[in-house]
């Protein structure tokens, strides 16, 4: 469903209101205490920020996949930590049950997740399986009318918060590969699942990853995702299709925002008696900045009109979170490097900031990773039309 353009321009005024006089104010707060105030958390249950991609019958805004983007603009222009919060109920955690759940998991799940009263996780990597996704250890062995999990994830986003897990486990053990790989839908309350304790990261402070164990976790066959076993794998390949998309409109907001910052500081700094903004090396460093995050932007919302419109984008959701996530890094390179020595120092932000976006290049699938899907349906496509 799409908002009418009075109701979206309405929404993305208020978000940015919220960001610029609600959020940026605790940027360093929230960095220093690796915590979000829980009033903040509150006020974003209240925006709806939670079920921003979540049909309307389950509580959600719904928005469209353009609609979304527009809104991660706004979102990212502030520390990342704050999205993630919400950031695996709109996509990772709660799109596997949209794409592939059944109605009765839909039902029970889905207005929990938008309205933010549970966060959803999602429990794919493993400490032997990343890239290699389809080579995941975690088994889940069918036990009469139940499924019982055994084994370990890594790096699980939100897993300290949340009260559902998807977890994408083997449920024919001896057959190796996709084929034979399940989600199932654990709530954080099963006996036998434990979070370990939050991971010491390089950057996001706020925003939590944590090992989540499996110990002959038990759950009825009801909590098999879709209700079929051996769909997982594609179901996971889905919503990450959609959340690369996210992503990339993410690194955009973040790349605008960094540009700004770089531009005000180098119009206020004088060396050699003017603003360090009227020599042409700093202005080279602003035009390539303000270039490759335009490029990116009109990237990001051809993708998702694409979408929007049926069209498959597997590559061009690659291409967003490739393109993007490398070109905030090198926005945010720049931008400390026109900040000179005061970009180095914690005071300024930005030296955060170029630690945040660096996850950007490695979670929901490596740069070599999009590259690698890029490059085959480009081969598969050159070879099915000869
Ligand atoms: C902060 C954070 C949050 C995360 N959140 C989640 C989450 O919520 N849920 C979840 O399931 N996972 C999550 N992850 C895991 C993340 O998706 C993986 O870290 C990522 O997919 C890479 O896997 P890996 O770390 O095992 O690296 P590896 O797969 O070991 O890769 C190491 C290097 O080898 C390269 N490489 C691997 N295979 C190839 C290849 N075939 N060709 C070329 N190069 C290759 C990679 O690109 C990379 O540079 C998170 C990770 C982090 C750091």
């Amino acid at each position: 469903m799409s908002l009418d353009p009075e109701t979206l321009e309405q929404l993305r005024d208020t978000v940015r209101r919220f960001v610029s006089e609600r959020l940026m104010p605790l940027e360093q707060q929230v960095g220093e205490t690796d915590q979000i105030p829980v009033d903040i958390l509150k006020e974003m249950r209240a925006l709806g920020l939670f079920g921003l991609s979540i049909p309307t019958e389950y509580g959600g805004l719904g928005l469209s996949m353009f609609e979304e983007v527009q809104i991660a603009f706004e979102l990212g222009r502030t520390s990342p930590a704050f999205r993630s919060t919400f950031g695996t109920n709109i996509s990772i955690g709660s799109q596997g049950i949209i794409i592939d759940g059944t109605d009765e998991q839909k039902n029970h799940y889905l207005p929990k997740l938008a309205s933010g009263e549970i966060i959803g996780s999602f429990a794919l990597t493993e400490p032997g399986s990343g890239s290699d996704a389809a080579s995941i250890r975690t088994t889940a062995t069918r036990d009469g009318d139940d499924y019982i999990i055994n084994g370990v994830k890594r790096f699980i986003t939100n897993a300290p918060e949340a009260g559902l897990f998807t977890v994408f486990a083997r449920t024919s053990p001896p057959q190796t590969g996709a084929s034979g790989i399940s989600a199932v839908l654990v709530p954080a309350d099963t006996p036998g699942l434990h979070v370990g304790p939050a991971d010491k990261k390089m950057g996001q402070q706020g925003a939590h990853t944590a090992d989540v164990t499996f110990d002959n976790c038990r759950v009825s066959k009801q909590a098999l995702l879709g209700g079929a076993e051996g769909i997982g794998f594609k179901t996971a390949m889905k919503v990450l299709d959609r959340g690369r998309i996210h992503i990339g409109a993410v690194c955009v907001g973040l790349a605008e925002r960094l540009i700004g910052d770089a531009l005000n500081y180098a119009l206020d700094r004088e060396q050699f008696g003017q603003p360090i903004a009227e020599f042409q090396l700093v202005q080279a460093m602003l035009a390539e900045s303000k270039t490759e995050a335009f490029a990116a932007r009109c990237m990001v919302e051809e993708s998702a009109r694409r979408r929007d419109a049926g069209v498959p984008v597997i590559t061009e959701s690659s291409c967003c979170k490739f393109y993007c996530s490398e070109m905030v890094g090198r926005v945010a390179d720049r931008a400390v490097q026109i900040h000179g020595g005061a970009g180095y120092m914690a005071d300024y932000g930005v030296e955060r900031f170029y630690r945040d976006v660096r996850l950007f290049r490695i979670y929901e699938g490596t740069s070599q990773i999009q590259q690698l899907v890029i490059a085959r349906n480009m081969i598969r496509e050159a070879r099915s039309d000869q």
